[in-house]
């Protein structure tokens, strides 16, 4: 077999009130130079000025993030130089232009998630925008992840939900990757089980999530870096990336507005129905959540959603139960039906 490399986050801290103790984790990392900070419009009142003023003696440079794009990473490294290492205090976008600029600078990157929307917060991946084309890229995984469950807890309820349904669609994601053996490719059984595991925990905490206990926050969270971890563990978004994914990818260049977990969730009840999955199971997980579980939730027509289905193999080279079911526009609506989708 060949040699494995994995690169993993060095802290991961989750807990009430953690954002509090930064500065003490960039020393024990050891982390030198004065950080950047990077946030978002809205989360710089909820959390980005509360980081700046843990670091008042150095003054750190605060910047707002406008969308995770390169040309955004260009303006920013245009304007500051002299940076030790990025904090990225924010949603999606936020976390994304951190990792993309300190994987272009080289220098470590902490995680500071306000929103439990996705499995970015802890992953190697990220999703930027080239032009009107949204993909994903392979950067590094943070050097640590600050999951401050009071300023989580506090994210729109729809942010939390769509969290979940991402998670939620590791199910189909999973099945899809072990359709990907027949193809020669690598599959790792530990990390296929521990993304499993993350989705059966948000499964079972649901009630708590909703009712936004501690303890139900805190699941999802663990859920959400267990699932980023997984995608570390192989350096490739397999373990929680599918059909389910690639037709929310697709859904992304469509320039839907629904969120990311959104989109993802729906594509898993059609892909569970494909794969011989209990796809009821996971419909009635995403009911009950509060998540989306029709096209006209995503605020997509008929169309639209057969064509995002009809393309999501297309988008990308890897194989899923899509390349084994020759499905044309009729069938897919068909499905749909039969789903609820429709
Ligand atoms: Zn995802």
């Amino acid at each position: 077999m060949d040699p494995h490399f994995i690169e993993l986050p060095r802290v991961v801290l989750v807990g009430n009130g953690v954002i509090g103790k930064i500065p003490e984790i960039t020393r024990e990392l050891k982390l030198s130079g004065k950080p950047l900070i990077l946030t978002g419009p809205t989360t710089k009142g909820i959390a980005g000025e509360k980081v700046q003023a843990l670091f008042s003696n150095i003054r750190p440079d605060m910047e707002i993030v406008q969308e995770a794009s390169y040309s955004e990473v260009g303006r920013i490294r245009d304007k500051i130089s002299d940076i030790g290492f990025v904090i990225g205090v924010g949603g999606g976008k936020v976390i994304d232009t951190g990792k993309l600029f300190a994987f272009k600078e080289e220098i470590p990157f902490i995680s500071v998630p306000t929103a439990p929307s996705h499995d970015g917060i802890a992953s190697d991946r990220v999703s930027v925008k080239d032009k009107e084309f949204k993909y994903s890229l392979r950067a590094k995984p943070p050097a640590a992840i600050i999951a401050d469950i009071g300023v989580l807890a506090s994210a729109p309820y729809r942010l939390i939900a769509s969290g979940c349904a991402d998670i939620i669609s590791n199910y189909t994601a999973v099945f899809d990757w072990k359709l990907g053996r027949k193809k020669g490719e690598y599959y790792s059984e530990y990390a296929a089980a521990l993304s499993l595991l993350s989705a059966e925990i948000v499964l079972r905490s649901v009630d708590i999530i909703k009712e936004k206990q501690e303890r139900g926050i805190r699941n999802l969270v663990e859920a959400l870096v267990s699932s980023g971890i997984s995608m570390s563990l192989v350096g490739s978004s397999r373990p929680s990336s599918g059909a389910e994914h690639m037709f929310s990818h697709v859904l992304d260049s469509m320039d839907s507005k629904a969120l990311h977990g959104e989109q993802c969730g729906i594509g898993s009840i059609f892909t569970a129905f494909l794969q011989g999955q209990d796809w009821r199971r996971i419909r009635n997980s995403l009911f009950e959540i509060g998540a989306p579980v029709t096209a006209k939730d995503l605020g997509i027509t008929e169309d639209q959603f057969a064509a995002a289905m009809l393309n999501a193999n297309k988008i990308r080279k890897r194989y899923t139960i899509l390349d084994e079911k020759d499905l044309d526009k009729n069938r897919i609506i068909d499905i749909a039906r039969t789903t609820g989708i429709l």
